[in-house]
């Protein structure tokens, strides 16, 4: 069977090392791996319009944001077909078709759909089209008949859905979808990076995010600003590393080569954080420490940015061109979708003459 990605962001606003770390970091590596027979990276315009469907203008002008994001990271649109899901009419009537196959009670449970449900303050107002986007990202991912969906760990229930729709149809109709895997991050810190804040995922909605098109100076100052420990008051102080945004992402983020350069009176980032909790490891330090490995992870981005940057038609090119190419695939699975929902009238000579045989006799 061949191996294929599906993945994608929502146009909501610049990308961020939540999605880095999450996600976007290891598209990358997986693509440059050669692994992988297809890989399909979707800016998943159509699902941002369902909790923003009164704001079109923001996410028209994320459209560029995102792909700038991608390209300079290191997707390689000779290697990743990059495209925007609303150019893709099939995913409607896939997602059409499959909401026959989920009850409202099972979207009710889903947690990630709950508890962003919670955060836009949607109350009893929760528009149709949000309510169903897991079934509208099954379409995405079966479309492209993805066995693979790297992923941050909000997105789990929602590949839990993609599966269970998979079983349902091919079980009731046909073997025509591919049952998806998720793949996510390997490190506990990058499975749901929190915010500046500390409290709460990173997410473009929140407003805690460092994003990875940031300058130099609002890093270093985001960074400045981190939540760490509110009970180490003084250097002296024992510090704690469980809930310290900035030991998380020292986790996320940092290598021994990192201590090498920055630190080396530490050998790696145990022994950093044996002294944090101890005491005598000032707050500064190791924010000191994390903007550089920081800045090292970011500037290449940034320098890459700057070159795409020069040309937008041409990034809009490339999305252009990736969306022809993954309309075709999508409407290839439509097409196998319709056989075996027995939806294909008239391309199904053997029905017409069955059909016909019926009335002449
Ligand atoms: P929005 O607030 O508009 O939902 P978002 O910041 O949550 O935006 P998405 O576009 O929903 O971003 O997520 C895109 C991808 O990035 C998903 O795979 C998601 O799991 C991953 N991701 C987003 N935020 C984080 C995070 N803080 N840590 C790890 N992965 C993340
Ligand atoms: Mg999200």
């Amino acid at each position: 069977m061949e191996k294929i990605i599906l993945t994608g962001d929502r146009p909501t606003g610049r990308l961020h090392v939540g999605h880095y770390v999450g996600s976007l970091r290891r598209r990358v590596e997986l693509q440059n791996s050669g692994e992988y027979d297809k890989i399909f990276i979707m800016i998943a315009d159509a699902q941002a319009l369902t909790d923003n469907f009164d704001n079109p203008e923001k996410v028209r002008q994320n459209i560029i944001e995102v792909a700038l994001d991608y390209l300079s990271c290191g997707l390689d649109p000779a290697k990743s077909t990059l495209f925007v899901q609303s150019q893709i009419s099939e995913l409607c009537e896939l997602t059409n078709y499959y909401m026959n196959l989920v009850t409202v009670s099972r979207l009710q449970r889903n947690p990630t759909v709950k508890s962003e449900i919670k955060m836009r303050d949607f109350a009893t107002s929760i528009p149709v089209g949000f309510f169903t986007y897991p079934i509208s990202q099954a379409s995405d991912i079966t479309a492209f008949k993805a066995t693979t969906v790297p992923v941050g760990e909000d997105q789990l229930p929602m590949i839990e859905q993609t599966r269970e729709i998979v079983r349902k149809f091919n079980s009731i109709y046909d073997e025509v979808l591919v049952e998806p895997e998720v793949l996510l991050p390997e490190n506990e810190a990058c499975m749901r990076l929190p915010g500046i804040d500390g409290k709460q995922k990173m997410s473009k909605s929140l407003g805690n995010c460092i994003y990875l098109s940031d300058s130099e100076e609002e890093v270093r100052a985001k960074v400045m600003e981190m939540y760490t420990d509110p009970l180490h008051i003084k250097v002296s102080d024992p510090g704690h590393i469980e809930g310290n945004t900035v030991f998380t992402y020292l986790d996320a983020f940092s290598k021994p080569e990192h201590f090498e350069e920055y630190l080396p009176e530490y050998a790696n980032l145990e022994e950093l954080k044996d002294h944090y909790k101890r005491g005598g490891l000032g707050d500064v330090k190791i924010k000191k420490f994390l903007n550089a490995v920081l800045q090292e992870e970011l500037s290449p981005i940034r320098a890459k940015r700057a070159e795409y940057e020069k040309d937008i038609p041409a990034v809009y090119e490339t999305l252009r061109k990736g969306s022809e190419v993954a309309r075709e695939v999508a409407a290839q699975t439509l097409s196998d979708v319709k056989r075996a929902m027995k939806i294909d009238y008239f391309e199904d000579q053997e029905l017409i003459q069955a059909q016909s045989e019926k009335y002449q006799q």
